[in-house]
């Protein structure tokens, strides 16, 4: 068995006045062992709090998994406790963020919460833990890790905490690494060494990565297999290159074409028309992009669209490919 982590038909909702609204809303897909699947989509589209749910990080006040299943190693993560819960947070499973200075404490060194990862999770004893820290931060790229470890984060430039956390991340050898955004903060140039920091990683490690983003530059880059998602949902399931090539959803191909092009000299952003639909503004029937759609029809209006396979490993979600449909079959009987 390859996969690693399965989620099925999740449902995360938040509680606002005596109504739950779903931000993630039957969600499905698996991450294979060593595999990099993103996670693509504008922000409010539901991939942040899909993480969240994984990591048992959603606000304990309002939010909570109300239906589905999340199997890591085939055991379902759901109805874990926050103690057991915390056995695999850090060690198999860790997760790194937009902005590491969130995550770190500010008033620590850097090599005392890279020692507390490591004592909290590990066997490892209290003389070894410095020189598994400094070499943790070496496998990182931070060449100056003697003199980092004693630095605060205040003093370090956002792409070396960006390295720090991922060395955190890492220390405890985890299956899964879930990424949200990692690169978001940093300018280009340190952009690309993270990726390719995490790239190179997750070949020495042999983990697998969850790497959400709304950059489909970033997809390119690193992704065996993308995910879409608008409004809570999955639109989209494919291996990277039918995403790129072929891609079907009317949402995946308006990302696509609000890629800015590089040899443009003044990069023109062709964004997609509107914005995502608020929790409270959801559509209760039909396809949930309908008002932004540029191929919408009068039924997308009345017909809620699944998500169903197009061929082997791709998955769409729009009537425009529900071959269940009898007007569909008959136009292909004719
Ligand atoms: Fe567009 Fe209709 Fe497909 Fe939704 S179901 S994506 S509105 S064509
Ligand atoms: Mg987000």
């Amino acid at each position: 068995n390859d996969k690693l982590l399965e989620i099925k038909n999740l449902h995360t909702g938040f509680d606002i006045g005596g109504k739950t609204y779903y931000a993630v809303k039957d969600v499905s897909f698996d991450v294979n062992k060593k595999e990099v699947v993103c996670i693509v989509g504008e922000s409010g589209c539901g991939k942040s709090v899909m993480s969240l749910s994984i990591m048992d990080l959603l606000p304990k006040h309002n939010g909570k998994i109300d239906k589905g299943q999340i199997l890591f190693q085939g055991k379902d993560i759901v109805p874990l406790t926050t103690n057991e819960m915390n056995n695999i947070r850090g060690k198999d499973i860790s997760m790194i963020f937009q902005e590491p200075m969130t995550a770190l404490n500010p008033v620590l060194t850097i090599g005392f919460q890279m020692d507390e990862v490591l004592l909290n999770h590990t066997r490892i004893s209290k003389e070894e833990v410095r020189k598994k820290s400094i070499s943790l931060l070496k496998q990182v790229g931070i060449s100056r890790a003697e003199q980092i470890v004693h630095e605060f984060p205040h003093q370090l430039s956002g792409g070396m905490r960006q390295r720090v956390m991922i060395a955190m991340a890492i220390a405890c050898q985890p299956q899964l690494l879930i990424a949200d955004e990692p690169t978001t903060a940093l300018d280009v140039t340190v952009q690309a060494q993270i990726l390719e920091l995490i790239k190179q990683i997750q070949e020495e490690v042999g983990m697998a990565v969850m790497l959400i983003t709304h950059d489909l530059g970033v997809v390119a880059e690193m992704a065996d297999r993308v995910v879409v998602m608008y409004a809570g949902q999955v639109v989209e399931q494919s291996d990277v290159d039918r995403i790129f090539y072929d891609p079907k959803h009317p949402y995946t191909k308006a990302l696509l074409g609000s890629i800015p092009r590089l040899e443009e000299k003044i990069e023109v952003l062709n964004t997609i028309k509107g914005i995502v639909p608020s929790l409270k503004n959801m559509p209760e029937t039909g396809c949930r992009f309908a008002d932004r759609c540029p191929e919408a029809m009068p039924e997308c209006r009345t017909i809620t669209p699944e998500l169903g396979e197009t061929e082997k490993g791709h998955a769409v979600r729009c009537i425009l490919y529900d071959t269940s449909r009898p007007a569909e079959k008959a136009e292909v009987q004719s």
